[in-house]
């Protein structure tokens, strides 16, 4: 079988690790199979950089930002091979460049453009494990440039298309993926398969055990993808493009702290003001969520949007370039609660079960959205955590 696995911060977080790593990876080796292991950067390594550069400035340069967060899964893939070496094991460390990963030029959220996989191939003829950078690629100019962060997941799936993989295993500290985060609620139970369009879910509105990228190009190149924990060897949850035909009606709950809300006050109330407001906001690649408009007076209305807290300033920089005289206020005091399940779509009072669970613990809802297979509600970030496991125990996610 050819393998792709990709071990996660934690799973390299030390040098033990990174040696426990190896071994679990040469005992595959050794079973007949053939290996690429993309690597993350040591746990708090990226945060770590990123302060580093926020030392220097508040708004680092983002070409030289990609070539020092890129250096953190360096560091690991090139441990991981040393250590495999040592066991003999043969292996070979790629950075993302030597991995043949091409990406357009947004640097810090580049997108994979296309995978030479020769240098692989070649590496795999020879016998030899290859450990690939995650997370990082360079562009049409040979600079370096990182996929955003969680962006080494995105490298295994890409890699494992690109290779034609027989399956993609994301190592990480957790068994599986969890009806919601097991370290908010105990309770929370591991699921042993869950449907590429409810991970996708989950991950975009903020279960980070996968990278929302990742699980849409696994859906689209039809992926086996599997996750699992590094620290044992239980039975991971399989992503899948089998759809349920009967069960759970909610297959889990996601909270996002990364989001922050902005209200512009007085806007004219006439067609063209919000495409002109939202399009300024994408031409600037600023990731506009649940939008609210308010029913206006005297001809002018007020207007509610997320985005995420990281491209708050830019988002409010934005507003003031428009120059209108409309007021912004900005409230980073947030997360959002969302409730994720394909079967909504055939069941009714699912939304009415989360407000009246909310309004008992006294959580106030500040906005509200809807899709055809899930909630989501912005709260004040203290009852975020709260909100999470009383509605876990209401839509009884533990049975
Ligand atoms: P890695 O460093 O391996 O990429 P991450 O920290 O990015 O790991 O993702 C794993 C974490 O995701 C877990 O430790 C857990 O706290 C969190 N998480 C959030 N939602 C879920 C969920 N539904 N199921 C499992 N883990 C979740
Ligand atoms: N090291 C990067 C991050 O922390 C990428 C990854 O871990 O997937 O975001
Ligand atoms: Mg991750």
């Amino acid at each position: 079988m050819l393998i792709v696995q990709k071990y996660g911060g934690t799973s390299v977080g030390t040098l033990e690790r990174i040696d426990s790593v190896a071994q679990r990876v040469k005992a595959k080796k050794d079973e007949g199979n053939a290996l690429v292991v993309v690597v993350s950067a040591m746990s708090g390594e990226t945060n770590k950089l990123i302060e580093f550069a926020e030392h220097f400035s508040k708004n680092p340069n983002a070409r030289e930002m990609d070539m020092l967060l890129s250096a953190g899964e360096r560091v690991t893939s090139s441990l991981l091979a040393i250590a495999l070496i040592e066991l003999g094991c043969p292996a070979i460390a790629f950075s993302g460049r030597q991995a043949g990963m091409l990406t357009d030029n947004f640097h810090t959220k580049a997108k994979i453009e296309h995978i030479d996989p020769k240098p692989m191939q070649d590496a795999l003829k020879e016998g030899k494990v290859v450990v690939v950078a995650g997370f990082q690629g360079i562009n049409e100019f040979g600079d370096v440039t990182t996929l955003g962060r969680g962006g080494s997941d995105l490298s295994a799936v890409a890699i494992a298309g690109a290779l034609n993989a027989d399956v993609c295993e994301i190592y990480t500290d957790v068994d599986g993926v969890y009806t919601t985060d097991p370290r908010i609620e105990p309770k929370a139970k591991k699921l042993d398969k869950i449907s590429y369009d409810e991970m996708l879910e989950l991950a975009s509105l903020g279960a980070k055990v996968l990278q929302n990228r990742s699980v849409e190009l696994a859906k689209k190149l039809n992926i086996n993808l599997v996750t699992k924990s590094s620290f044992n060897n239980n039975e991971g949850t399989l992503i899948t493009g089998e759809k349920k035909m009967e069960g759970a009606i909610i297959s889990g709950i996601a909270l996002d702290k990364n989001q922050a809300r902005v209200t512009v006050r007085n806007v004219d109330d006439k067609p063209g003001v919000a495409a002109k407001i939202f399009k300024e906001l994408s031409d600037k690649e600023i990731n506009v969520d649940m939008i609210i408009q308010n029913v206006g007076h005297d001809g002018n209305a007020n207007l509610g949007f997320t985005v995420p807290q990281n491209e708050l300033h830019k988002a409010l920089d934005a507003l003031k370039d428009l120059g209108d005289n409309f007021s912004v206020e900005s409230d980073s005091d947030i997360v959002k609660v969302s409730i994720v399940g394909i079967g909504m779509k055939s069941h009714s009072g699912i939304a009415s079960l989360a407000f009246s669970t909310l309004a008992k613990e006294g959580i106030n809802i500040q906005m509200i959205s809807t899709s055809e297979i899930r909630i989501s509600v912005i709260v004040e970030a203290k009852y975020g955590e709260l909100a999470v496991r009383v509605l876990h125990d209401a839509y009884e996610l533990y049975k």
